[in-house]
């Protein structure tokens, strides 16, 4: 299958490690397309938490050197949000960190550690995945939330929030300061991603993260973000949600359904192709298919993804 070219060249915003609140971290990256993720860190006396690690060992330096330059303390935990690869797959390169996620995502991780990143060059071949692989978590948590602690910082508490983008989020909320790292929940300027998701869980999980004392949400990809943020990665995904009752039953294929959709201003969001795994997935959905069962096809579902985006260009 050839890979895609020139499919993020809309707009940019600033990236690097910009302080949202005393001590507290966002890492932004400036395109915030496939892989390109946003990382966290929450700054004590003695050490630092981080939030999410990037895709491969070159953007995993980057992300600490800029925490060196700013006098960030060493990461000692990293905590994952879920357990996509540009979240999870360079937690070995931090020596003296405690890797600890959600339980669901533990399991996820474990049952991925024999996948080769490189395969995904298949489909994006100007990506670098040196370096990328998963490692199995120390600490799996399960219940309500998890408090973090480290001296010198306010607390960040770790909340599951059920099978939402993946079986297994987490957000990370710190409610000193009103700031939420929303992981994958929130995908701002950038189409969310429904591959692995149920929908309606995700969207009652984002109504919860409207319903926080928050007023700073970082999102897993795309530029820092309030309300805002959250509402409109909510529309996206009512859109696909009633898209995919109107079409269900029709006898096109997926493709053609897809170039059916109507997404509004998201179609000016990057990345418009998700359309084509996210209305599978929400097909699947509503006929009843559990949110656990993978898409019957993923290599099918990217071709498709490849041919929408031509589509696109097209016209
Ligand atoms: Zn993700």
């Amino acid at each position: 299958m050839a890979g895609w070219k020139n499919w993020s060249s809309w707009g940019s915003w600033s990236g690097g490690l910009v302080e949202v609140a005393e001590m507290i971290y966002a890492y932004i990256d400036s395109e915030g397309t496939w892989f390109k993720s946003n990382s966290g860190a929450i700054a004590g006396d003695e050490y630092t938490i981080l939030i999410d690690t990037q895709y491969n060992a070159d953007r995993m330096r980057g992300l600490l050197s800029a925490m060196e330059n700013k006098g960030l303390p060493d990461p000692r935990v990293v905590v994952l949000t879920h357990h996509h690869g540009d979240h999870a797959w360079t937690t070995y390169m931090l020596k003296n960190a405690v890797t600890v996620c959600h339980e669901r995502t533990a399991r996820m991780v474990e049952s991925m550690l024999g996948l080769d990143p490189s395969m995904y060059k298949a489909i994006f071949p100007d990506l670098d995945f040196m370096g990328a692989r998963y490692t199995i978590p120390d600490v799996a948590f399960s219940g309500d939330k998890l408090t973090l602690k480290s001296h010198g910082a306010p607390k960040a508490e770790v909340i599951p929030v059920g099978h939402t983008h993946t079986p297994g989020d987490a957000i990370v909320y710190v409610p000193d300061h009103k700031v939420v790292f929303t992981g994958d929940l929130v995908f701002y300027n950038v189409t969310p991603l429904a591959i692995d998701a149920h929908l309606a869980g995700w969207i009652d999980a984002l109504d919860q993260l409207l319903d926080m004392d928050a007023d700073t949400y970082v999102p897993g990809h795309g530029p820092v973000t309030g309300e805002e943020g959250v509402r409109e990665a909510k529309d996206y995904l009512e859109i696909v949600l009633r898209e995919a009752e109107r079409l269900m039953g029709s006898s096109e294929d997926l493709l053609e359904m897809a170039k059916k959709v109507n997404l509004g201003r998201f179609a000016e969001w990057k990345d418009p192709e998700r359309i084509i795994p996210n209305l599978e997935r929400a097909l699947m959905e509503i006929s009843g298919i559990p949110p656990e069962q993978p898409l019957p096809n993923v290599m099918e579902t990217a071709m498709k993804m490849g041919q929408y985006r031509q589509w696109l260009q097209s016209k």
